[in-house]
């Protein structure tokens, strides 16, 4: 009988493992030694670094979205079916359909979601980047916004670390190339004792904001908004004013990682260097749900999805898995709306902030068209 491979979650790490896999094992797939399914609660694909951009319109829907059926390879079946079970003993997954999905090796790639609601007035108080809608919403404001304080808060933990120095440094050029730099303050947070989780980018950012006259605040974490005042309170006891609040909201995993008690917080309990999910010796995790110590980014679920694509491999030719994720992340920084940097780092080595260039900004800007062949499994 074939080996079914089930992968849940169409987004960057889903869409690139299967692909990948149906490359690798593409003579046991033509033989009917192998199937691969793909379950997700959607049929379109969204590239979600686009919503920095949609931000300040500079990205559109149109760009950043793709039927996921096109960029699957066909011998992939893909079903649109959300999951609400997994029964990790019996080895099937429960559809929203009312259908079972019986696995061999199942693959999770559910992803990282923004929770405005766990801090009090944040959804009616606050604006954010990190959903499609959200930035739609935000870009209308940016537009519009002529003097007074714009206030950057961030919660944890959250995808795309850098995204939050990206988009003070954008909105500093923007008003910059708008001329009203001078009317507008930018007043930069962070919940821990530097302006970055990394601190050779916390490093480097001090003299950024030097430069830049972007004032910053440590220690802070969000408590509560209050929408009327337009204050926003800190567990630390401060209460700061502003004109527009942008806010990075704590994310959670996905639903169905508590539903199915895979675990208790949300996020999966997976091993560091096989990617295998603790306890299940045939399911893998990648990407934003998983509970490693390592940035939530596409990056991540690209590099991991080569590995659990490998692993698999081994797995059904030789009977063992054989390949070892290193913690390799790959994060380009945007500087502004010209220039970018980049860093590079894993488990063992930091982070080092190439010098800001334009040829970088522009690594960056090609890599957001051409991401659809790194899903696709061709890069
Ligand atoms: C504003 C912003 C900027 C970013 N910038 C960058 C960047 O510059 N560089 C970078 O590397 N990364 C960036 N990222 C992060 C990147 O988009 C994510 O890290 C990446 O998408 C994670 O891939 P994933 O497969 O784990 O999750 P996702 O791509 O989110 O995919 C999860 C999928 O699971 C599906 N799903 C969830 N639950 C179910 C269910 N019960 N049943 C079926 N399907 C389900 C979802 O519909 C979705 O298709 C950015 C993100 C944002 C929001």
């Amino acid at each position: 009988m074939a080996k079914r491979i089930i992968i849940v979650g169409g987004g960057t790490g889903g869409t690139m493992t299967a692909n990948i896999l149906a490359s690798k094992l593409d003579s046991e797939i033509r033989n009917g030694q192998v199937t691969i399914t793909l379950l997700s609660d959607s049929p379109v694909h969204v590239y979600q670094p686009a919503f920095l951009y949609l931000a300040f319109d500079r990205f559109y829907e149109d760009e950043f979205t793709r039927s996921e059926r096109d960029l699957l390879r066909p011998e992939i079946d893909f079903v649109v079916d959300k999951t609400t079970g997994i029964d990790f003993k019996s080895c099937f997954v429960q559809g929203a359909s009312g259908k079972k999905y019986q696995y061999d090796y199942l693959v999770l790639s559910t992803g990282s979601y923004p929770d405005p609601s766990a801090i009090p007035g944040l959804e009616k108080g606050g604006d954010w980047f990190y959903t499609q809608e959200g930035a739609k919403k935000l870009a209308k404001k940016i537009a519009s916004f002529e003097k007074g304080r714009i206030l950057l808060s961030v919660g944890v933990p959250h995808k795309c670390p850098v995204a939050p120095l990206e988009v003070i440094f954008m909105l500093n050029d923007y008003f910059k190339a708008k001329g009203i730099r001078k009317n507008i303050e930018l007043y930069y947070t962070y919940p821990i004792a530097r302006l970055h989780a990394l601190e050779p980018v916390a490093n480097w950012a001090v003299g950024m904001f030097e430069k830049e006259g972007i004032k910053s605040e440590t220690f802070f974490n969000m408590e509560s908004v209050d929408p009327e005042k337009k204050t926003l309170s800190t567990l630390e006891g401060s209460e700061v004013p502003y004109d527009l609040l942008i806010a990075i909201p704590p994310h959670k995993g996905a639903d169905i990682i508590v539903d199915s008690g895979l675990s208790k917080s949300g996020w999966i309990p997976t091993d560091k260097q096989t990617l295998k999910v603790t306890g299940y010796d045939n399911v893998y995790a990648l990407g934003d749900g998983t509970d490693l110590p390592i940035s939530k980014a596409g990056s991540t679920a690209h590099f991991e999805a080569d590995v659990v694509a490998e692993n698999l491999t081994s797995e059904i030719k030789s009977g063992y898995p054989a390949h070892f994720y290193d913690g390799r992340v790959l994060c380009f920084i945007e500087t502004g709306l010209h220039e970018g940097t980049y860093v590079w780092f894993s488990y063992t080595t930091p982070p080092n902030p190439a010098p800001p260039s334009k040829l970088i900004h522009w690594m960056k800007l090609s890599f957001n068209r051409i991401y659809w062949m790194a899903a696709r499994g061709l890069m």
